[in-house]
C-alpha cells in the first residue's frame, strides 16, 4: 500500500500521527509526514486509521 500526505492541505490538527504512530509523523511545523512511501503490510491498517480521521481528507492510501 502506498500512502501520502498532501500538504498543500494538511493543516497540522495531529490526528493521524497520535492514531497512528507508526506511519506517520510531525514535521517541525506540526504538518504530518509519511514515514514510508510504501506501507508494510503489517501497518497498512495503522496507514487507513489515520486516513480514516484526517479532518481535511489529505491523506491518501492506495
Ligand atoms: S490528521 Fe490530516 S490535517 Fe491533521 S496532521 Fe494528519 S494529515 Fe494533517
Amino acid at each position: 500500500m502506498k500512502v501520502t500526505v498532501n500538504h498543500d492541505v494538511c493543516t497540522g490538527h495531529g490526528r493521524c500521527y497520535v492514531l497512528a504512530p507508526d506511519v506517520f509523523e510531525p514535521d517541525d511545523q506540526g504538518h504530518s509526514m509519511a514515514k514510508f512511501d510504501d506501507v508494510p503490510a503489517n501497518l497498512e491498517q495503522q496507514a487507513l486509521i489515520g486516513q480514516a480521521n484526517c479532518p481535511e481528507g489529505a491523506i491518501s492510501c492506495s
